[in-house]
């Protein structure tokens, strides 16, 4: 159960006294706090823990102080859609938001290479007015004799250029904790010119450690990619794993299940669960379509697979796009076969528009659909 406070409850106040007496009373039942701190109010939160059933959500409504009760399904406590849940599906990070109504793209380097291909992919996204970018500096890899990054040695160059060039959120994989440092120190140094969504790999998605560790800073939102060969329910408890820890902001990431079912596509495309992820939890959900195909194939009508399952994610409501792009894929240390090109990237952007459009046309559609249905019920 949450009870959700009025906002900007006084902590020393009679209300919230009150209310704290109460729950002290209520035998196995154990109170987790929770505040958002946003511009304007202060939200705070209590989940009950323990068995609440037995709890009355009238009685608990009629404390003075309570704003509202929420009686969660045992699934995804904090993330979860529960009924009656008025709680935000967005979060706002360095001036960008992050919600189930919006949509940014994440185009870079799935591994940074040298300076002037930073430079390169960075300019080309301000130029196509883009302001967010996916650069790998940590490369979790198969074999153990393949490049693995440069790691905190590329920090420096990659903030300083993502300042230059006005990127606000660049999102970077961490595969262990001292990665996180390394980042914080690195955006320090270099001024905090820019802002970092963590990525918690496929390969670490039930990291248990490694998930409560970047659960625990509230500094970086994160990007949880779905687990490639383990169920949803078991990847969208890895996101709760985040949450139960203190940070809520975490976009889920689709990324294709490895399965040979799939292919000739690298792994096989999952972005039908784009919906049930927004149905089942608050998450922004975001697709990658390199990491799903793979390839750089096209169709008879000359669009390239990895173009055509973007908008297939993004017409059932996608709100992150990550992809690899590289200024010279031949030139790529990780991924070149999958890479689009800078040429390609104002064209892809143009498609993501259309996909994104007909998207809205078919939620208004569906919006229109159940008013006059309901109507006439
Ligand atoms: C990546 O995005 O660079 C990556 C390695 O993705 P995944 O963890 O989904 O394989
Ligand atoms: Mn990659």
């Amino acid at each position: 159960m949450i009870i959700i406070l009025k906002p900007n409850i006084d902590k020393q106040g009679v209300d919230y006294r009150s209310i704290m007496d109460y729950l002290a009373r209520l035998p196995g039942i154990q109170v987790r706090l929770h505040e958002e701190v946003g511009a304007q109010q202060v939200l705070t939160e209590l989940y009950l823990i323990g068995n609440t059933a037995p709890l009355s959500k009238e009685e608990i409504h009629t404390l003075p102080g309570v704003e509202r009760v929420v009686r969660v399904s045992e699934e995804y406590r904090i993330l979860g859609r529960h009924k009656d849940d008025g709680r935000a599906t967005h979060f706002d990070y360095n001036g960008v938001r992050f919600g189930q109504d919006t949509l940014h793209v994440f185009a870079g380097l799935c591994a940074v290479d040298t300076p002037p291909h930073v430079e390169m992919m960075m300019k080309a996204l301000r130029d196509c007015g883009q302001v967010c970018t996916r650069m790998g500096a940590y490369k979790p890899r198969t074999n153990p004799y393949s490049f693995q990054g440069h790691g905190k040695a590329c920090l420096p160059y990659v903030f300083d250029l993502a300042g230059k060039y006005g990127i606000k959120v660049i999102a970077m994989e961490v595969t262990h904790e001292s990665h996180v440092d390394e980042i914080r120190e690195a955006l320090r140094n270099t001024g905090n010119p820019t802002g970092v969504m963590l990525q918690i790999g496929t390969r670490n998605t039930q990291n248990f450690e490694l998930l409560k560790i970047v659960g625990r800073q509230l500094e970086f939102p994160v990007l949880l990619k779905r687990g490639f060969g383990i169920t949803l329910e078991e990847s969208l408890n890895a996101a709760e794993y985040l949450a139960s820890e203190g940070n809520r902001n975490v976009v889920f990431g689709l990324r294709g299940m490895k399965t040979n079912m799939g292919d000739p596509h690298r792994n096989f495309v999952d972005f039908s669960h784009v919906p049930v992820v927004k149905r089942l939890t608050r998450m922004p959900v975001c697709i990658d379509p390199s990491h799903s195909v793979g390839t750089r194939e096209r169709a008879p009508d000359k669009i390239l697979d990895i173009m055509h399952v973007t908008a297939q994610g993004i017409m059932a409501g996608a709100n992150m796009v990550l992809v690899d792009f590289h200024p010279a894929p031949a030139k790529a240390l990780v991924d070149g076969p999958q890479a689009l090109t800078l040429q390609e990237l104002p064209y892809f952007l143009e498609d993501v528009k259309i996909a994104r459009q007909a998207y809205e046309m078919r939620a208004k559609l569906a919006d229109d659909f159940s008013k006059v249905n309901s109507a006439v019920a």
